[in-house]
């Protein structure tokens, strides 16, 4: 048993919700394209362990990590849906790529002669998509002739399966959609070449979650779906557009111990908290240790007892903070306290959080510590 499971502080994860998204962003699909799952940073902070097997029984085509050693994990849970690697692998793991059937991102033309002296002659074929740049000039070859050079070299190299070809729009979440449209159109010239010279690969892809609602007749043959697929909108802006979403993740803490606070008393470090009249101040053992920022303190933050908001006060600690019940009369030692998530009919949600702390639900949620078991349910 994992001990973690013994703290009641903990994030529920909503497996109907789950499929709920994946069944409901498949149906807006293509039906030659797929979802490539974005797993990144533990599945967004929800845990990859208990997400991730879930997703590939739903039939998702693909999954996407930022690291090697992320890709590395999925295959330890006996997962075998291919995984690509978006981000910068050393060379001399390479092998490892081949030997797990993991796929790396080609987005330097440097990198290509490090696959010809890194790759094990003895192991498969190593997958590799290669990673362009139409205008965000993060990862990616920029010069058309480059990205053309490159896919022909590649297709010389032993060892090597050039499998896909894909780009990231920048600002896809914008009000103005002039930007992405420009990177798409891009990409679409570059690929009506190689279609031309016969160096297209199988897999094209270039929706992030933004993209997909926005772009859905440009979703070729996969959509790289994070945040949408977990049930949060990739931003406040597009959340009608979302709003067929559940979300799958409830963080919660308990009430663990209730003080009775005269006017004029204080609590926490530093006297943080001050009452300013008979306070029911509850103890929650939660802290900025497992990802609560501390920035929530002091009231601005909230929380849902009893399916009411109630604020967080005084400073939040490393391994507790405080909620201000008085006007809760009912709570109790033992009621749940949720941070994230549903609890009756009110929803606390990362965007709204992440407002707060001025930026954005993408952090809020990759925040959320080790320490906390991730339990699923459903
Ligand atoms: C993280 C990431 C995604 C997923 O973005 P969402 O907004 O969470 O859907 C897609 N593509 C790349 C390259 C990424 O880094």
């Amino acid at each position: 048993m994992d001990p973690r499971t013994c703290r009641a502080s903990r994030i529920e994860l909503d497996a109907d919700a789950l499929r709920h998204n994946v069944l409901a962003l498949t149906g807006l699909l293509p039906r030659s394209s797929g979802i490539m799952a974005v797993v990144k940073a533990n599945a967004y902070g929800h845990g990859v362990r208990q997400l991730v097997p879930l997703l590939a029984e739903l039939g998702v085509s693909y999954f996407a990590v930022a690291t090697l050693s992320e890709a590395l994990e999925i295959r330890t849970l006996g997962v075998d849906t291919p995984v690509l690697v978006l981000g910068p692998v050393d060379a001399e793991c390479l092998p490892d790529a081949q030997a797990q059937g993991i796929a790396v991102t080609v987005f330097d033309p440097a990198f290509v002669s490090r696959l010809r002296t890194s790759l094990k002659s003895s192991l498969p074929r190593l997958k590799v998509h290669v990673k362009v740049d139409t205008g965000m000039h993060r990862w990616g070859i920029g010069r058309e002739e480059e990205v053309v050079d490159v896919l022909r070299i590649l297709r010389e190299v032993p060892k090597v399966e050039v499998e896909g070809i894909y780009t990231h729009l920048a600002r896809a979440d914008e009000p103005d959609v002039d930007d992405a449209e420009r990177q798409h159109e891009r990409f679409a010239r570059l690929l009506a070449r190689l279609d031309a010279e016969g160096l297209t690969p199988p897999l094209r892809h270039v929706n992030n979650s933004a993209g997909f609602v926005r772009f859905p007749e440009r979703s070729y043959d996969l959509v790289r779906l994070g945040i949408s697929l977990y049930g949060i909108p990739p931003s406040p802006r597009l959340a009608s557009s979302f709003a067929f979403l559940r979300p799958v993740m409830r963080l919660t803490a308990p009430i663990a111990q209730l003080h009775l606070i005269a006017p004029g008393e204080t609590a926490g470090y530093g006297g943080g908290f001050v009452a300013r009249r008979p306070t029911r101040l509850a103890v929650v053992p939660l802290g900025y240790g497992d990802g609560i920022f501390r920035a929530l303190g002091d009231g601005r933050g909230e929380a849902l007892v009893r399916g009411r908001r109630v604020p967080i006060v005084g400073r939040v600690s490393m391994d507790a903070l405080f909620v201000d019940v008085t006007d809760v009369p009912e709570a109790s030692v033992g009621d749940s306290v949720v941070f994230l998530g549903t609890q009756g009919t009110e929803f606390l949600s990362p965007w709204e959080v992440a407002d707060r702390l001025g930026t954005i639900a993408y952090e809020v949620l990759t925040q959320l510590g080790p320490r906390l078991a991730r339990v699923l349910r459903g």
